[in-house]
């Protein structure tokens, strides 16, 4: 079965696995306990993997907090800043109309509360604009501005940098969902200054399910960024995420970077060349009737959002379930219309017949020639 759903999760590559297993049983030990082995070396491979972590990132590994994956820390970003910075001053936040369901839940569930999110339109390829962002900064100068770095359903990339600047010159609070951007292209946290907090998961980068992180910069003179956390306890990652550590994921998540580090480079390229090549078979095969929602630049390599012209999308990917995986947008909405796409301006129509396919690194060209048999 060829899988092409990688947007949507990935497999555990075997060196993570590995690296992982003697965490799941004979280094058992709890990193928080004290002096006897067992816990000494699980709080080592903690901070080893924080420093793989921190090195893919290019920030301090203190910056680097483990949770359990993307979803909670958006929750925990765009829940524990609005909460501690909440002022009669402000009561704002910006984000975008085509955030991943865990940062749009959260903005709703914000709304709820009484706080005012400005949600911002996106162009043909998703991606937001900077000056009307700043306009928005400037007429209501917000707690935090959460946006998407690049997105899940059609890979466009927004401009960080000038996302980034902007919210830096305003002296704003910047977030960005960065799940699917990290291990595929260069994150250097060292050139986006505006980046405050950062979120992404260990298993869209070969690591394994149930880890993530978040980046939470610390001021230049060395303090901690305050944010209210989400879950209290036992005081574990600088008492911003309470919680016993999921050694074994965090080694997992660890691995996954470094190998991220070494091969991100040249896995772009192949997936841009494989890109290239399935986008002919299917350009041939239906006669030209295809359209791409997404940008061919300024992408996440191996993404592509493809429209199929009469043919829809639902019953396609059951036809083809027991040969290939495909999707017809995000996993985690699938039940409904992508938000996304009809936020670029498609129409119903239009989405009905959008396929995404995520690709691996891992598989050849010649998988890809199962298209021409469909
Ligand atoms: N943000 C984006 C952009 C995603 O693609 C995903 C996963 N689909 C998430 C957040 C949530 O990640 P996790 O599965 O680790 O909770």
């Amino acid at each position: 079965m060829l899988y092409l759903d990688n947007s949507a999760t990935t497999k555990v590559n075997k060196e993570v696995l590995e690296a992982m297993l003697p965490y799941l049983k004979e280094e058992f030990g709890n990193p928080s306990s004290k002096y006897y082995t067992l816990a000494e070396n699980a709080k080592k491979a903690v901070e080893t993997a924080r420093q793989q972590v921190a090195t893919l990132l290019r920030c301090e590994s203190d910056e680097v907090i483990f949770t359990s994956g993307a979803t909670e820390s958006n929750n925990m970003i765009l829940k524990g800043v609005t909460d501690y910075y909440t002022s009669a001053k402000s009561n704002h936040v910006i984000t975008t109309t085509v955030e991943h369901s865990s940062v749009r839940e959260t903005c709703r569930y914000l709304e709820s509360k009484g706080f005012h999110v400005t949600y911002l339109d996106v162009d043909k390829y998703g991606r937001i604009n900077i000056d009307n962002l700043e306009q928005r900064i400037k007429e209501t100068p917000p707690i935090l501005v959460s946006i998407i770095w690049g997105n899940n359903e059609i890979g466009s990339l927004n401009d960080m940098k000038s996302i980034s600047e902007v919210c830096s010159k305003h002296g704003v609070f910047l977030h960005t969902d960065a799940t699917q951007v990290v291990g595929k292209i260069n994150v250097d946290l060292t050139q986006y200054h505006g980046i405050n907090f950062l979120s992404c998961s260990g298993h869209k980068l070969q690591g394994p399910k149930g880890i993530g992180i978040s980046f939470i910069r610390k001021h230049p003179d060395g303090y901690r960024t305050k944010l209210t956390p989400l879950l209290h306890g036992g005081g574990q990652e600088f008492d911003y995420r309470s919680g016993t550590l999921a050694v074994h994921n965090i080694v997992g998540i660890g691995k996954a970077a470094e190998l991220a580090e070494k091969y991100q480079i040249e896995k772009a390229e192949y997936l841009t060349e494989l890109e290239n090549y399935l986008i002919d078979i299917l350009y041939n095969k239906l006669d030209g009737n295809i359209t791409i929602n997404n940008d061919n630049k300024d992408k996440i390599p191996g993404i592509l959002s493809i429209q199929l012209h009469g043919i829809n999308n639902e019953l396609f990917i059951k036809k083809v379930a027991n040969v290939m995986a495909v999707s017809t947008g995000s996993a985690c909405s699938s039940t409904k219309p992508s938000h996304v796409l009809s936020a670029i301006g498609l129409g119903i129509d239009r989405i009905r017949s959008t396929i995404r396919i995520s690709l691996s690194a891992d598989i050849q060209k010649e998988d890809l020639d199962i298209f021409k048999t469909l």
